[in-house]
């Protein structure tokens, strides 16, 4: 005897979800300075000193409350990056990003985390290496609007050759 499954039936609906949250005291200072004056700010512990961009209101080492802003360089080193070969869905558009790309992460000058970023260059091992100098591109600031996508892209300083070895 075959047991019979049922048939199920469906109903296809879209729901709509509009949402929105708080980005919280640190996040909205820091992206309210980007927004108005193009500043990147950071966070740094009280106790080990770490510099963390975003800004976070508890140091993850230490659990002590960090309130000390600092303005970082638009300028940083690039530590680590990939060639994207696979569309990336950009989060602050949703639509995919065409491959090939240049993705990476750069820490500025005077902050102990990373920046994660699309990085404006040529998709070549050629063209881009760890230990290259960037800069941040933010957006003009009539079409800045308050979020991470005020950030446009990192970008290479002029005038570098990747080094030989
Ligand atoms: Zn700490």
């Amino acid at each position: 005897m075959t047991k019979k499954e049922k048939e199920l039936i469906s109903i296809p609906i879209t729901v709509n979800v509009p949402y929105r949250f708080a980005a919280g005291k640190y996040m909205t200072k820091f992206l309210m300075e980007l927004k108005n004056n193009g500043k990147i700010l950071a966070i740094k512990c009280p106790k080990c000193g770490r510099v963390q961009l975003p800004p976070r209101v508890v140091c993850a080492q230490c659990h002590v409350k960090n309130d000390e802003w600092v303005e970082l360089s638009h300028e940083g080193t690039l530590v680590a990056f990939t060639i994207m070969y696979l569309p990336l869905t950009d989060p602050t558009t949703g639509k995919p990003h065409k491959p090939p790309f240049v993705y990476g992460s750069v820490r500025l000058d005077g902050a102990t985390s990373v920046l994660d970023h699309l990085v404006n260059i040529e998709p070549t091992m050629d063209k881009v290496w760890v230990g290259m100098r960037c800069k941040v591109v933010l957006r003009p600031q009539k079409d800045r609007i308050g979020d991470l996508s005020d950030i446009r892209c990192l970008e290479p300083l002029p005038g570098q050759k990747k080094p030989r070895g």
